[in-house]
């Protein structure tokens, strides 16, 4: 590797672990700006009325009741998200959409055509600025594509496990990432396991805590989110494998969803039947390339789907798909 990929490597790290605690002071320091501002509206607002000769008259108490009427942004179930799975051909790109919020999990294997197709249909589909970029772990499948998205949409913040590795394309997107100052989160299922971009609720169910063993679990690190929406749920599974899986099952993390991600693309390796029957889901979407050289997905797998009578969407036969939740409901393709 580059030295100066080695560099934004370290430059990286070093930051996701400071940006953790200097969020939480931003966020103690936002709720003290709030509470600073209402008390000086209530107290303009007072002052006002008590020159009108009006103390504590109907204007304190309109101005009251509104913002009580407006305050409660915990109606999650109102509005839509559409969940895109992208055909990225053997890869994995999933985008996240509700009105203006987007997020993005992976994005496809580093090769020219297949990365300009994904620019584009974020376009299409008016993205213009990405909440969160997760890299669900760094193989180039799943990464490949990163760098280039992050160059040309506005991105907040990047989600990945925090685990280095040592590829050209990884350590692009370190640089990228170190170059645009883009803040970093390294999360895990221990303590800092929510992330929202207006309704998309998202919980980060896998990896537990580090360290983790270099390029062998690469996989089982990799960040696996259940997005809830009102009464719906998704799990998007990255390439974890049964290992990972055994060890949500052991720790009892919520992992129920409607939609499960075929892991690893419908590898014999992931989608092992008991944590199937744990997610409980009755769809499954494969994000796989058509004649792949791995025999994904396997038969197994399908098998597994199949016994449980659950709809498996492919993106090798579909093309990209997307499915729409309202937080009751999900619709997809025919
Ligand atoms: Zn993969």
């Amino acid at each position: 590797m580059k030295k100066e990929a080695k560099k934004a490597v370290k430059k990286v790290a070093a930051r996701a672990v400071t940006k953790g605690r200097k969020k939480k002071a931003t966020n103690r320091r936002g709720f003290i700006k709030i509470v600073a501002v209402l008390v000086i509206l209530v107290v303009v607002a007072f002052g006002v009325n008590f020159a009108l000769g009006n103390p504590l008259g109907g204007h304190v108490q309109t101005f009251l009741e509104n913002f009580q009427i407006q305050e409660p942004a915990r109606v999650a179930a109102e509005g839509e998200i559409r969940v895109h799975f992208i055909d990225v051909g053997q890869g994995d790109a999933i985008l996240l959409q509700s009105d203006d919020n987007a997020v993005l999990i992976d994005g496809g294997i580093n090769r020219r055509a297949i990365t300009d197709s994904l620019v584009a249909y974020l376009r299409d589909v008016g993205v213009t600025r990405l909440c969160y970029v997760v890299s669900t772990h760094p193989h180039a499948d799943h990464v490949g594509g990163l760098p280039t998205i992050l160059r040309e949409f506005e991105v907040d913040h990047v989600l990945m496990p925090d685990l280095m590795h040592t590829t050209n394309i990884f350590a692009e997107f370190l640089e990228v990432i170190d170059e645009k100052n883009i803040p970093v989160s390294m999360p895990n299922r221990y303590d800092e396991n929510f992330f929202s971009a207006g309704i998309i609720h998202m919980y980060v169910v896998n990896p537990g805590h580090g360290p983790y063993r270099a390029s062998r679990d690469l996989n089982d690190v990799s960040i696996i989110i259940r997005m809830v929406h009102g009464e719906t749920a998704f799990i998007f599974t990255g390439d974890a494998e049964i290992p990972a899986e055994r060890r949500m099952l052991e720790s009892g993390v919520n992992i129920s969803a409607d939609v499960m991600l075929a892991g690893h693309h419908g590898s014999r390796t992931s989608s092992h039947p008991e944590f199937v029957a744990a997610i409980n889901p009755s769809i499954a979407v494969i994000s796989v390339g058509e004649g792949n050289t791995y025999g994904h997905p396997n038969d197994e797998v399908l098998e597994t789907f199949a016994q449980r009578n659950m709809r498996v969407y492919r993106t090798d036969q579909l093309g990209s798909i997307v499915l729409v939740t309202d937080g009751t409901t999900i619709t997809g393709p025919r």
